[in-house]
């Protein structure tokens, strides 16, 4: 037998056909959630019920009843304002299929819920954005539903607290999507002016028109760790300015260096750090 000679292995030819899908693992979709801060990856169930990453405390985006749920005193949450009547302004094709379609999806009747309800103790008006129905645009019914909300606030002399997530303007409503910067704007000053507190908390994302508007004219502005806050996208600047941007432009942490906001507050810690906040400003007069 020759030193060399290839030795002869047993070989079993395979039985599958010729694709080779059946190597693949099978993996069950939405087990999985990778970080799109630090892009590690969790398995669904080791999250916690704030849903944050456990490398760099970046918040997964929540739905409201999930957000609710950890700011909130239990069953203290009442709805207002839900189902006002969708109107599709511009006759903009397919928009009325979408918005029933999304509705079905998401079990919310617009990319915002508002209401009231109790943080340790503490009455306060409060707003939700979902950026899983139409990435939180901003339509007619959104404008109406947190102008509402603030009137009704003044009404009652109570405090108002956003979390905001959202794309920008709902493109299929046009100018009627723009104009409710305006309008929210108008219900935040008569809010202000009553001496009322409003705080915001960006959640990621908060773009375009709500960070042009609403967002960002809260006497007190929080923001989740890692959050991307900004107005227009990253690319369109980097080829109107033609320059290249920092890594972390438009993150929470970038804008809390030059004062766009007041305070990162991890999410585990939010609920607590609301209500001193609602329980500093509660009343009182003030004593020079
Ligand atoms: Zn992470």
């Amino acid at each position: 037998m020759g030193l060399f000679k290839k030795r002869d292995y047993i070989r079993i030819t395979p039985l599958a056909p010729a694709s080779s899908d059946h190597l693949k693992p099978i993996v069950p979709d939405g087990l999985w959630e990778k970080c799109p801060n630090c892009k590690r990856v969790h398995h669904k169930k080791e999250l916690s019920r704030f849903k944050t990453c456990s490398h760099c405390n970046y918040g997964f985006r929540m739905s409201v009843a999930e957000r609710l749920e950890v700011t909130l005193d239990d069953n203290s949450f009442f709805e207002l304002f839900k189902d006002l009547p969708f109107k599709n302004h511009l006759n903009f094709p397919g928009y009325t299929d979408k918005i029933e379609q999304t509705k079905k999806e998401t079990g919310l009747d617009e990319a915002v819920v508002t209401g009231r309800g109790t943080i340790l103790g503490h009455k306060t008006y409060i707003g939700i954005m979902d950026s899983h129905f139409i990435m939180g645009s901003m339509s007619q019914i959104v404008g109406e539903k947190i102008t509402c909300l603030f009137e009704e606030a003044t009404k009652e002399g109570l405090p108002v607290i956003l979390f905001t997530a959202s794309g920008g303007a709902r493109m299929q409503e046009g100018i009627i999507s723009l104009m409710q910067m305006a309008k929210i704007s108008g219900a935040v000053k008569q809010h202000s002016e009553a001496g009322l507190l409003y705080i915001t908390v960006l959640t990621d994302p908060t773009t375009g028109g709500v960070t042009a508007s609403f967002a960002m004219q809260g006497d007190i502005i929080l923001s989740e760790p890692k959050a991307l806050i900004g107005f227009a996208g990253r690319r369109v600047i980097e080829q109107t300015i033609n320059q290249t941007l920092p890594d972390d432009f438009q993150k929470a942490e970038f804008l809390l260096k030059r004062g766009f906001i007041d305070q990162i507050i991890k999410r585990e810690e939010l609920r607590n750090r609301l209500g001193l906040l609602l329980m500093m400003h509660q009343g009182g007069e003030y004593i020079d």
